[in-house]
């Protein structure tokens, strides 16, 4: 090994993003947690102004439109500094995944979208699950038929994400429904189309997403909005948004160690039979065990962004970075929230929010079960595991 942790512009970058985080974003974080996604999209107005003036809608985005690159190691520092004091805020996001999907269209289409996009006035978000699939994700029945220089596209997503503030999502149907994962093709489709309709969704957690049903009803789309190839889009799918899995990791491990900071200060300052609870071993012992399990998370997540950014393989890394990091998140919650008593459980508590948003990305980006399917099949072979 010649050399093992972040580099100095790295950790010089940590430190920027932490304090920007503490300065603009701590302020609020507890009532932006509590909001539903109406009322947040309007009071983070003020903090996506800032995010793009920082310039982080533009990382990874082509340099026609002001683009620069960044590794994946620092899109990782960004999320978790800004994610552990509030989550409901988007950080980079799926920005160069929307930028990749983007790049597939002509340059009249790419010329009208980034620009507004990078200014956060118009929104992308993207859907592949359907009430008749998700983990199958060949399986969905949402169709694009071809009529001439455009397509029609019947059927529904759900959950769509961001959908309720996008002005387009990026969307996966059949269009040749007999070809099984080879038959998917993936839209751009602007959500002021008509036949275009979107409710939100009543989540639990992640307002910050914006949960949607989006139904498309004999939606007439130009061809020119197909993202690549006809019977593509699974491919685009799986290369595209695969590195995003662990941002997703790191978000919940971001929320996995403010509570055990908040844990931490309560334990050194509430008293039990005489005593600090810090002082008793089933209190301490619990911090140490799943401040360890969330380093060994880290490492993982990092790693495998550190992977793609040489360029190297990552799937197997990526899937069990995903599932492994969120159940680490879920059980480090969990059991600060019992550290933390009552209060904890109380909506005044962020920690309850951060537990209702980690339990949802157990799904988001996939479950736990396809993770290890996917490292199994990787492991084992195909042929055998299934
Ligand atoms: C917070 C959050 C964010 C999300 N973000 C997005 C998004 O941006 N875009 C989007 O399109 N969707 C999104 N989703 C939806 C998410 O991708 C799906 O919920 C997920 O893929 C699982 O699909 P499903 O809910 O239909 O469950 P199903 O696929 O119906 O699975 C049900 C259960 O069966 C298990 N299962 C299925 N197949 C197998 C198998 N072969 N072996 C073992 N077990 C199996 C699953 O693991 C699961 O436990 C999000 C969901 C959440 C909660």
């Amino acid at each position: 090994m010649s050399g093992f942790g972040f580099s100095e512009e790295q950790e010089t970058l940590r430190e920027e993003v932490k304090r920007f985080a503490q300065k603009e974003l701590g302020p609020g974080a507890l009532e932006r947690s509590r909001m539903q996604p109406a009322e947040l999209h309007e009071a983070s107005r003020d903090i996506d102004r800032k995010i793009v003036e920082l310039g982080w809608t533009k990382i990874n985005v082509p340099e026609k439109y002001g683009g620069y690159p960044l590794g994946h190691v620092e899109i990782g520092i960004i999320h978790e500094e800004v994610h552990k004091v509030d989550p409901t805020v988007e950080a980079v996001g799926g920005m160069e995944a929307t930028s990749a999907l983007l790049q597939t269209l002509p340059q009249d289409v790419q010329d009208e979208w980034f620009p507004p996009l990078i200014t956060r006035e118009r929104r992308h978000s993207f859907g592949f699950t359907e009430s008749a699939a998700g983990s199958d994700a060949a399986g969905i029945v949402t169709k694009a038929v071809r009529d001439g220089d455009d397509y029609i596209i019947n059927g529904e997503k759900t959950p769509l994400p961001g959908a309720t503030i996008a002005s387009a999502v990026s969307i996966s149907t059949k269009t040749d429904p007999s070809a099984g994962f080879k038959g998917i093709s993936l839209f751009w489709v602007p959500t002021d189309l008509p036949g275009v309709t979107i409710t939100p969704l009543p989540w639990m957690g992640n307002a910050g997403l914006h949960p949607s049903f989006v139904t498309f009803d004999d939606v007439r789309i130009p061809a020119k909005y197909r993202e690549g190839e006809e019977g593509m889009g699974f491919y685009t799918v799986m290369g595209t948004l695969d590195w995003l899995r662990i941002i997703v990791a790191l978000t919940c491990l971001a929320r996995a160690q403010a509570s055990l900071t908040d844990a931490m200060e309560w334990s050194k300052e509430r008293k039990a039979f005489g005593r600090l609870i810090a002082s008793y071993q089933g209190v301490s012992f619990q911090i140490a065990e799943h401040h360890t399990m969330v380093e060994a998370a880290r490492l993982l997540c990092y790693r495998t962004l550190w992977l793609k950014d040489q360029g190297k393989a990552h799937t197997i890394e990526s899937s069990m970075a995903k599932w492994f990091s969120v159940e680490v998140s879920v059980q480090c919650i969990k059991d600060m929230m019992v550290i933390i008593g009552h209060p904890g459980y109380s909506t005044e508590h962020p920690i309850s929010m951060r537990l209702r948003d980690v339990l949802g990305y157990q799904l988001g980006d996939g479950t736990p079960q396809i993770q290890k399917m996917i490292i199994a099949r990787l492991m084992i072979g195909k042929a055998v595991v299934g």
